[in-house]
């Protein structure tokens, strides 16, 4: 006890003498009146002050005091990285590097807590208030729940960092402490309070709070970092192995707790120190710093300091120069927040009014023009070379509580913070999308299948598919006018791309040129693109529980593949006149003629037609249809007329012959599979009698008919799918069947259709399943199997549009609308995940 008093003593005269030195004893002036726990109290507190230092901050005071604009030549534009422009792969790509650092430790969380709710008429720390949500939790609460559900994610507990203040500690702790700490595990948190420093009368003195208390107040949000120095959390951190902070406002209630992006964003950007989170200001006078470079280093300037030129200043998107907006969320490099901690930051000045003690009177006195010191986070950035900077949506993540009504209120908050979670919750099921590496050529098309088309994209693809594709809009008005250059286009990009998918589109007849006013018949779409891209069409119906086809004998699919090149197709036909001769000439390169008599016509008119078809095609064809016979390990069979065309047809049969035997018969052999050519009678009756389940290569009009004779024989025309295989391999997937205008007029009458979308929708399974196996994509290859397979049991289980209720054989049928169907299938393939 005595060993004390004396110390207590030598602590005294020690203090004494280093006050008289600066001119500071006035703080002593109650000491002899304190007991001796008041005593030791105020030596304590004069002990901390570093007066050489409250010294130097007060000579600068005066010349701080002129502030004013900064010249518009020192600042340069900074260019932030917009969140809302990442794809929803990039995004994800990100938030996995961010969610990786985090399970691996290396992430902590700081919160800057040491405000009180004053200002809100709240009697307490401001991170108890409550913003008045249903749930009625605080804003401690609010960031507690983020931070878990970060926590579960990642797999891992962030450790969190709370700085109080010395006025706020105790009841912050206590407010954790009764509330079980909101289900966070105790040992992640760590309160530290911030350290004070004295505020200094106009006339350079300290001043006392109280008889044994020194005034001072909080350093500032700057001052975070000696902070965590002084309070041994730099040390904690570092044997940690913790390598980012990020560090955030308590009384933000939106703010994204241990937000995987941003600190993803940062870990992307080795050569970057840290990273900030701004939203875009709405005008020039916005009350907040703005970031930008200053002398070439990065940082924020200050509303009040930025000048009007450069506030207004918009760029050729409109959007202004200087207007990302400080939100006060920030990560660090642990490296650069060591080394803001042993430097510190230059003291920013504010004068203020200061209200102390007066030992004189034992009452409260009050001086305008005294100097307040405080140091700013964003002094932080200036001390660094390279800062990244992320723009995140305002209404997603800024909503500060600052003031009871107006600006920053807490009734604005809370609107925002309710408005996000609604918002939030409903794209629940848009997080985890599908990423593409090559776009889908997408060939949009007319009436009814344009609407399904639309539909079939927003209900079950976009969902759970960020989706890519080129468009084309080959509508019959846009082909109009661009003069069929879109559907040239949209082929010559098939042949860039690789796979394309495409609606039905109206083949322009005279009815229809009168309908749309067309500059003129252009050729069907299908044509033109088949001319382009050569190769074979592929038709596949598809078989369903509940819909028998009307060929009792029939089991599996029967796979027609139609020659998509020449013949009828692109034929020249004419009359013959009265008395005239038709005749086929050759003329050979050489110029030697040959001539074959079609018809002497002398016994009255007639028609006449020239058509051709060329080697090289059919071999395509072939080599496509034995290709395709392997992939679906079926048998082949080609079926042609060639007992009567002895040359046309032979043809045919001879190259499918050869190429069988060079190239595929013992790949067919190792299979199990055969290929064998029959006549296209003997082949009708074959088919009838068979049970399925094989290939049929057709020439192009017998394609053309018999697949329509399958498709309604196996049920519906809606039913068929159809996919163009060229002999360079690429691929243009679609529906069999057209444009359904009887549907569409009533579709425009605002009547509900029940019209089929499942061989358009299998369309787009087809083609995206084809892009994910080209771009070795299994995700995206499984979920277009899992859209057909959801479909099919939608529809097994009796849920159908009308054509199918027709002819569906189950008892329990639901019939439903376009609308109703999709929506039906996206939740199937949701639940399926
Ligand atoms: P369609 O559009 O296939 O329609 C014929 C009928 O089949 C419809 O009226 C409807 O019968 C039924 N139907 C077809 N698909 C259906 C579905 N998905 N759901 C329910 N019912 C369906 O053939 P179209 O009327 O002959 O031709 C219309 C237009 O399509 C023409 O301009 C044609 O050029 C074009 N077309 C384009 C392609 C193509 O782009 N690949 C192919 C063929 C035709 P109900 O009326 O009894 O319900
Ligand atoms: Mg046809």
């Amino acid at each position: 006890m005595a060993d004390d008093m004396r110390s207590l003593e030598k602590r005294y005269e020690e203090a004494r003498k280093r006050l008289e030195e600066y001119g500071q004893a006035g703080l002593l002036a109650c000491y002899g009146a304190l007991s001796e726990e008041g005593r030791k109290r105020l030596l304590a507190d004069i002990e901390e002050i570093d007066l050489p230092m409250m010294k130097e901050l007060y000579a600068k005071a005066g010349k701080h005091e002129a502030g004013g604009e900064i010249d518009p030549n020192e600042l340069t534009p900074l260019k932030p990285l917009d969140s809302e422009t990442l794809s929803d792969c990039e995004r994800e790509r990100l938030e996995t590097l961010g969610l990786k650092a985090i399970a691996d430790g290396k992430l902590a969380v700081l919160t800057m807590a040491g405000g009180q709710g004053t200002r809100l008429g709240h009697d307490g720390p401001k991170g108890t208030f409550d913003i008045g949500l249903p749930s009625h939790k605080s804003l401690f609460e609010l960031h507690t729940d983020k931070l878990k559900r970060v926590s579960e994610r990642a797999g891992a507990c962030v450790p969190w960092y709370i700085m109080t203040s010395e006025i706020n500690h105790a009841a912050t702790v206590e407010f954790f402490e009764s509330h079980g700490y909101f289900g966070y595990p105790k040992d992640k948190v760590r309160f530290f309070p911030q350290t004070m420093i004295p505020p200094l009368t106009p006339d350079g003195k300290l001043q006392l709070e109280a008889p044994d208390k020194v005034l001072k107040s909080p350093n500032g949000n700057g001052g975070m970092f000696v902070s965590l120095k002084k309070q041994g959390c730099l040390d904690e951190l570092r044997a940690m192995n913790v390598e980012y902070l990020m560090v955030t406002g308590v009384d933000n209630c939106l703010i994204k707790m241990a937000d995987p992006l941003f600190l993803g964003a940062l870990i992307d950007e080795p050569a970057c120190e840290a990273i900030a989170k701004s939203y875009l200001k709405r005008g020039p006078g916005e009350k907040s710093g703005v970031f930008c470079y200053r002398g070439g280093k990065p940082g924020v300037v200050e509303y009040t300091e930025i000048p009007k030129e450069c506030a207004e200043m918009t760029g050729a998107d409109g959007q202004y120069v200087y207007g990302d907006c400080n939100l006060l969320a920030y990560v660090f490099r642990m490296d650069v927040v060591g080394k803001l901690c042993e430097t510190g930051m230059d003291y920013h000045v504010a004068v203020k009014k200061i209200k102390y003690f007066d030992p004189a009177s034992g009452g409260e006195l009050e001086r305008t023009g005294g100097y307040k010191f405080e140091m700013f986070l964003f002094d932080a950035f200036r001390a660094l070379n390279s800062l990244k900077v992320l723009r995140v949506k305002r209404t997603d993540e800024f909503a500060p509580v600052k003031n009871p009504t107006g600006e920053d209120s807490v009734e604005l908050a809370r609107q925002m913070y309710l408005d996000y979670t609604e918002r939030s919750a409903r794209s629940m099921n848009n997080n985890a999308k599908i990423c593409m590496k090559t776009p889908l050529v997408e060939m949009d098309g007319d009436e009814m299948t344009r609407i399904i088309w639309k539909k079939i994209k927003e209900t079950v693809i976009e969902p759970f598919v960020d989706l890519k594709t080129e468009y084309y809009d080959l509508s019959i008005q846009n082909r109009d006018a661009t003069d069929d250059q879109v559907t040239v286009d949209s082929a010559l990009a098939t042949k860039k791309y690789g796979v394309a998918v495409k609606c039905a589109t109206i083949t322009a007849n005279p009815q229809r040129q009168v309908e749309f006013g067309l500059k003129k018949l252009w050729k069907s779409p299908n044509a033109t693109i088949r001319a382009i891209l050569d190769g074979t069409v592929f038709r596949a119906p598809i078989l369903v529980k509940g819909i028998s086809p009307l060929v009792p004998g029939w089991k599996k699919p029967i796979v027609i593949a139609r020659h998509a090149y020449g013949d009828i197709y692109a034929a020249v036909d004419a009359k013959v006149p009265q008395g005239g001769k038709a005749e086929l000439v050759i003329t050979d390169p050489d110029g030697s003629e040959r001539r074959v008599t079609v018809k002497d016509f002398a016994g009255g008119p007639g028609i006449v037609m020239g058509m051709h078809n060329t080697d090289a095609s059919v071999a395509n064809f072939a080599r496509a249809c034995f290709q395709y016979a392997l992939d679906l390990g079926v048998d082949l069979w080609f079926s042609a007329k060639d007992t009567i065309l002895k040359t046309y047809d032979v043809e045919f049969r001879k190259i499918f012959a050869e190429i069988y035997e060079n190239e595929f018969k013992t790949r067919f052999e190792e299979k199990g599979i055969s290929y064998f050519y029959t006549l296209v009678d003997d082949a009708i009756a074959r088919v009838m009698k068979s049970e399925g389940g094989f290939l049929w290569a057709c020439k192009n009009y017998d394609g053309d008919v018999f697949s329509d004779m399958l498709a309604t024989a196996f049920g519906s025309l809606a039913m068929m799918t159809s996919v163009l295989v060229s002999p360079d391999g690429y691929y243009e997937f679609e529906a069999a069947h057209g444009t359904i205008p009887r549907h569409y007029h009533k579709y425009l009458k605002g009547e509900p259709t029940s019209t089929n979308p499942v061989a358009t929708l299998f369309a787009w399974t087809g083609a995206l399943a084809k892009r994910g196996e080209l771009d070795g994509i299994p995700e995206l290859v499984k979920f277009a199997h899992s859209v057909e397979e959801c479909t099919l049991e939608a529809i097994a289980e009796g849920n159908m549009t009308g054509d199918l209720a027709l002819i569906s054989t189950l008892e329990n049928k639901k019939v439903m609308n376009l609308d109703e169907f999709l929506n039906e299938i996206a939740a199937r393939v949701a639940k399926k995940g």
